[in-house]
């Protein structure tokens, strides 16, 4: 048996997004701002894919730019209310310890260009809080980015009532949405967002295609300079088959979100309890307000990486949590955030489940996880420790 239970990484392309690919690359291969037909044929495709990705998260196409991916969404999405801030003198940008990488490290960036970040805590349960968020806005904060949902531990963010603070307080709101769009409805009119952010590959689409909405009025600065592509804010030839692609697997995605959201969460929810049963190990982030993919624990006593290769040797792909920060030895900054001590952080497990996920499977995953975690700590001086009490146990 193999279970790919990795789906907060990537997921598999859909049937029905490789069906609309393949003509935009075997005969449809025109560039969209060429002239003749063959041309316009790709043209009319990018454009249908617009009004469909816009359609699915209430936005006007016009406010539908596509990109690389959830990453250079991010950055453009930053650097722009960076760039409007700073024109009207406000450099204050507030975000939170759980956000991606390409969100982090991009704030990292803009700190040493002269920016104020304010990196608001998130509780035990992984959330971030709407008032803490209204109380750090000051005079001269120009943006507020807070994910819609976590990739490690899967926490869903109560994003509508801090896009309602942000929209009181005149201040633009950004969310990467990475990890939800596809898998939970998003409306930007009604959730109060001025931008968005998604990735084509985690929601049954081809990797290296994404996109970034932002609200009509919301000026967009250029991270790639060149031609009149995407009305000049993203210069390149588009990538028209993996945005057509895209847009197929997000409509497919969309018909079947309920459906998929209820079995997945059932099946979560199995997950969730038979991992409770292993000792002195505990569910990281809350237990409802989360994605119904995802299922995170930390094992007392456990290392991490042990964990991923013995559970591969079941056949069983998973993740210590970001796909980032693995190969790294510095323990996830989410698990940091939500108060796990470093030890504990260092045995994690992140099992995020597919749209094909089955009773059995998870039947099979709560038995070799048990297994595995048994036979390391057979094997772990540290779990001696603990047993014998020399070391207090943390879980
Ligand atoms: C995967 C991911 C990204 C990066 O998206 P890419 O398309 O791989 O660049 C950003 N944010 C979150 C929350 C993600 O899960």
């Amino acid at each position: 048996m193999r279970i790919y239970a990795d789906n907060a990484a990537t997921t598999k392309m859909s049937q029905t997004a490789i069906d609309a690919m393949l003509p935009y690359l075997a005969e449809a291969y025109g560039n969209p701002s060429s002239l003749y037909a063959l041309g316009q044929e790709a043209k009319d495709a990018l454009e249908r894919a617009r009004e469909t990705v816009a359609g699915i998260v209430n936005a006007a196409p016009r406010e539908i730019t596509f990109t690389s991916g959830g990453s250079e969404a991010d950055n453009q999405a930053i650097r722009s209310a960076a760039a409007l801030g700073a024109a009207a003198g406000k450099k204050h940008i507030i975000s939170d310890a759980i956000e991606h990488h390409a969100v982090l490290h991009t704030l990292k960036k803009l700190e040493k260009e002269g920016f104020e970040v304010t990196l608001l805590p998130v509780g035990r349960d992984g959330l971030v809080r709407a008032e803490d968020v209204a109380a750090a806005i000051r005079e001269d904060t120009c943006l507020v980015t807070v994910m819609y949902a976590n990739n490690e531990i899967g926490t869903v963010q109560p994003i509508r009532a801090i896009g309602a603070i942000c929209r009181e307080k005149g201040v633009l709101f950004h969310t990467d949405a990475v990890q939800a769009v596809g898998h939970l409805p998003i409306d930007v009119a009604a959730d109060n967002i001025d931008m968005l952010s998604a990735s084509a590959h985690k929601f049954h689409g081809p990797k290296g295609v994404g996109f970034l909405y932002a609200k009509k009025g919301v000026r967009l600065v250029n991270l790639i300079e060149g031609g009149a592509q995407e009305r000049g804010k993203r210069a390149g030839t588009e990538n028209v088959a993996g945005i057509v692609a895209m847009a197929a697997a997000l409509k497919e995605a969309a018909e079947r979100m309920d459906e998929t959201a209820a079995k997945l969460t059932a099946l979560r929810d199995t997950l969730i309890a038979g991992l409770s049963a292993i000792p002195h190990a505990a569910l990281n982030g809350d237990p409802a307000k989360r994605l119904p993919s995802n299922v995170n624990f930390c094992f007392e006593g456990i290392e991490g990486e042990s964990l991923l290769l013995l559970l591969d040797d079941k056949g069983v792909c998973a993740s210590s949590g970001s796909a980032c920060t693995s190969g790294s030895l510095d323990p996830s900054h989410v698990l940091l955030a939500i108060g796990r001590p470093h030890d504990v952080a260092h045995g994690s497990l992140r099992l995020s489940l597919g749209d094909d996920a089955t009773p059995e499977q998870i039947a099979y995953l709560i038995e070799a996880v048990k297994d595995v975690v048994e036979k390391l700590r057979g094997f772990s001086p540290v779990w001696r420790d603990l047993c014998a009490g020399k070391t207090p146990f943390l879980l």
